[in-house]
């Protein structure tokens, strides 16, 4: 039995990793030994929570119904610290954007990530493709590999706030004496300056670059998909860690097919005559030329659906399992301009089918009356 992370930390299963990390920080503040001795166990089963839910692949594992501490046999609760870094967890506790956090703030911060949208056309999505992209992000500045520093030099303590990072001033008041604290104007809060920077970088550690990569976009994929390039985002300041870099797949709309998930739909006119007589006609799917039959005495309005022809079925595990379908639509189309020959053989036609003195036949109340087959034609679209 799986355990429930996402019930441990109190977040919902689709939380941004920044709420789960909020989430963890607050409980950790709670339920810490050193705050709460009483809450250990508790405290734990949130560390370990929160290491699987902050790490990408593991969550993955629990988002497919699989336990990550599971797993190697064994059973019961492995050490939540075993693997996970002391400074993950200090860094949820005290990390950017913490507030409340003590001392001066890193230098090195993660960057953030990066999208981009692709356009593709609807033959693409079905088959994949592979594209060359142009991506301008932050890279690690190489001629000070992130320091920030000129050659042979190195940051000395922000005199200002005597490297701590944060400035007081303290006021008197009605209350009495009120001590604020403040990120230090100088060093913005980091208790520390570069006084000789980089000149490559300005001293921010990572410089902009456009540079060429090649990315796999897999078969079947939609409007609105992401493919995710793990690393390959924002260097952050400092040098950080990259982001990931997400592609955004923008589909083309086609001027022939409607896409409906692994569906697709089109709409054909056929004459009246082919309509009555039957007729095979050749018809361009994704998978090239087909032969199209239409029986005779077809009904305006008729669908057929030729299986498989359809789009590639993309899983979120990312296999493709099977096609969907390609409906055909079928117009009727009744002749307009008809000269005075047409007109004496369609009048001939009509006497000897009964049908020179014609009169309104009701469709009946029963099945395949209008008002289902209103509803059914709602469906198709
Ligand atoms: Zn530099
Ligand atoms: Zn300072």
């Amino acid at each position: 039995m799986a355990r429930d992370y996402y019930g441990t930390l109190g977040v919902s299963k689709n939380a941004t990793p920044d709420e789960i990390k909020r989430a963890y920080r607050k409980l950790a503040r709670q339920l810490h030994p050193d705050v709460n001795p009483n809450e250990e166990a508790r405290f734990k089963e949130v560390t370990a929570a929160y290491e699987v839910l902050s790490d990408p692949k593991k969550r993955q594992v629990v988002d497919l119904g699989g336990d990550p501490l599971e797993s190697g046999g064994g059973g019961g609760m492995r050490d939540p610290f075993a693997g996970f870094g002391l400074g993950d967890i200090m860094d949820a506790f005290f990390g950017a954007g913490g507030g409340g956090g003590r001392g001066p703030r890193s230098r090195v911060q993660p960057g953030s990530d990066a999208l981009i949208r692709l356009s593709m056309t609807l033959e693409e999505c079905a088959a994949g493709a592979s594209r060359e992209l142009t991506v301008d992000t932050a890279i690690l500045c190489d001629r000070c590999v992130g320091s920030g520093c000129a050659d042979g030099s190195s940051p000395v303590r922000c005199d200002t706030c005597g490297g701590r990072g944060e400035v007081q001033s303290v006021q008197r008041s009605f209350l009495g004496q009120v001590v604020t604290a403040r990120p230090c104007p100088v060093c913005r809060g980091l208790g520390e300056v570069i006084p000789d920077p980089c000149q490559q970088c300005a001293g921010e550690g990572r410089v902009r670059s456009r540079r060429t990569i090649s990315v796999q976009i897999p078969a079947g994929v939609a409007e609105g998909m992401r493919v995710r390039l793990a690393g390959q985002g924002e260097v952050g300041p400092g040098g950080g860690p990259a982001g990931d870099l997400y592609v955004e797949v923008e589909e083309v709309p086609h001027e022939v097919f409607e896409r409906d998930g692994a569906n697709l739909h089109c709409s054909v006119r056929i004459p009246m005559t082919t309509a009555a007589l039957g007729a095979v006609l050749p018809l361009q799917t994704l998978d090239g030329e087909e032969e199209l039959e239409i029986e005779p005495g077809t009904q305006p309005n008729t669908e057929l659906v030729l299986t498989g022809r359809g789009m590639p079925r993309l899983r979120s595990s990312g296999r493709i399992d099977g096609r969907g379908d390609l409906h055909v639509h079928l117009e009727v189309v009744t002749p307009t301009k008809l000269d005075a020959r047409q007109a004496e053989l369609l009048r001939e036609l009509a006497v000897s089918r009964g049908e020179d003195e014609p009169t309104l036949a009701h469709n009946g109340k029963g099945g395949g009356g209008l008002f289902s087959r209103l509803r059914s034609g709602r469906n198709h679209r």
